[in-house]
């Protein structure tokens, strides 16, 4: 089976689908499975081959990952600007508590709503969280609801930050 091309289909390829599993081949043969940073740092390095087999309904398509680059970028191993709608600089944001929605005194998380003055936007949680947590010392919450609205004054948004993470 003549493996296709995973660059060929840019940004579309489905990198981080569930149903896409990636396979290396290494050079002296032995294939083992995954997507870690290490089996691209060995691609990088020409060590290893990346292969997706992304499964169809009758057959499975094989690709090879020929875009070392938007592979990291899509997996979070190299910062993309596009997709997380974030800058690598230290962001300025305002924010408010949402006192309204802080009911629970003993939950040691409280909503805030969040602009962000440097012009990002969120589009990817986990990565704006990392980003504030060396930034500033928050713990941003990522494994619960966040939103976003959009008014004459901008963008602004819904977060769950630890109390004691946040700066008075
Ligand atoms: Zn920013």
């Amino acid at each position: 089976m003549e493996p296709r091309s995973a660059a060929a289909a840019g940004r579309d390829f489905p990198y981080t689908a569930g149903t896409t599993c990636y396979i290396e081949v290494h050079e002296d043969g032995r294939v083992t499975h995954g997507d870690s940073r290490a089996g691209y740092e060995r691609a990088v390095a020409g060590k290893s081959r990346l292969f997706a087999v992304w499964p169809g309904q009758w057959s499975s398509d094989l690709f090879l990952i020929d875009d070392l680059d938007e592979y990291a970028k899509a997996h979070g191993i190299k910062h993309d600007q596009d997709r997380t709608g974030l800058s690598e600089h230290v962001h300025d944001v305002e924010w408010t508590e949402e006192v309204a929605y802080n009911t629970n005194p003993r939950s040691p998380y409280i909503s805030i709503r969040l602009t962000m003055k440097c012009g990002c936007e969120i589009r990817n949680l986990d990565t704006f969280a990392k980003q504030m947590r060396e930034q500033q010392g928050w713990s941003v919450a990522t494994s619960v609801g966040w939103g976003s609205s959009s008014g004459p004054e901008g963008t602004s948004y819904s977060l769950r930050v630890r109390r004691k993470s946040l700066r008075a």
